[in-house]
């Protein structure tokens, strides 16, 4: 098991991509703190259920990542109880869509707390330590909106693109200390995140959410296929190995072929 010995905390870990993640990472032999929101018995189902399935250490904390101090006390209390926090996933994210001139001002604000700016406060929070212990992986789940843009999409995009810029910054400012920092651009991955904008979209074109379905993938993507949170999980794996400790500063799409074009 590659990552045996090694502390992750993955945001937004209690869903779809994060939970993919944190799974992936635990079957590797990493200790897991999850991290998110949800029903309190699901929560603990799946805390229990991972330690047990992997056997390692599983905690759960239920930080709200939007507010930093949040995030500073979540990461003093890993490293305080775990020993050390090695791995840091910056994946809790959220969607909200509307043309710029009707975009609520709230909107713009809790999209840019959680996916940019939670991002440079666990960042800052986690490299101190990293750097007294000489070895860190930092991986960033940005999106294929973090290199292309998308209609409807002010907040989100212009997030991922800061997400994207701001793991270059902390790749070079890092290079000679251990330490790797990646961003990971997804393409679709069905999760309850894109499952409610197919939802909506079926509603409001009156279509069945197959076809609609079938429509939001080909529309952007040459590969009419969802990446999995299981393949997601699987390069962040990839990217936390020696195999990878030259990788830095690099957003990786994973996205059938979306930027590609
Ligand atoms: P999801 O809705 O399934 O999961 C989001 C997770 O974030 C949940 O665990 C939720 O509880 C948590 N979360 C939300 N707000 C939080 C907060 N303030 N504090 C702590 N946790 C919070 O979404 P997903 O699709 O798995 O998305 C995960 C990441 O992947 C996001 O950053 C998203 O932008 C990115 N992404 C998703 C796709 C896709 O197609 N699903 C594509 C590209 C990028």
């Amino acid at each position: 098991m590659s990552l045996k010995g090694k502390v992750a905390l993955v945001t937004g870990s209690t869903s779809g991509i994060g939970q993919g993640i944190a799974e992936a990472f635990a079957a590797e032999g990493a200790a897991i703190m999850l991290n998110g929101f949800g029903d309190a018995a699901e929560i603990e189902k799946l805390r229990a259920g991972t330690a047990e399935k992997f056997g390692v250490k599983v905690g759960y904390s239920g930080a709200d990542i939007s507010k930093p101090d949040q995030v500073v006390a979540l990461v003093a209390e890993i490293e305080k109880d775990f020993g050390s926090l090695d791995i840091l996933v910056n994946n809790a994210g959220v969607q909200f869509t509307a043309p710029v001139e009707e975009f609520p001002d709230a909107q713009w604000d809790r999209i840019i707390a959680i996916n940019l700016s939670a991002v440079f406060h666990g960042m800052k929070a986690v490299i101190p330590g990293m750097k007294k212990r000489g070895w860190g992986r930092i991986i960033n789940i940005a999106s294929a909106h973090g290199l292309v843009a998308s209609g409807h999409k002010v907040a989100y995009v212009a997030a991922k693109h800061g997400v994207v810029g701001a793991t270059k910054v902390a790749a070079i400012e890092l290079a000679n200390d251990g330490i790797t920092v990646n961003a990971i651009c997804p393409g679709w991955v069905l999760t309850p995140l894109v499952e409610k904008q197919l939802d909506d979209r079926a509603k409001a074109e009156g279509k069945d959410v197959a076809t609609i379905t079938q429509a939001f993938l080909t529309e952007k993507q040459p590969m009419a296929k969802f990446s999995t949170p299981e393949q997601i999980g699987a390069l962040a794996v990839f990217l936390s190995s020696d195999a990878a400790s030259t990788m830095t500063g690099t957003p990786i799409s994973i996205d059938g072929g979306w930027v590609a074009g």
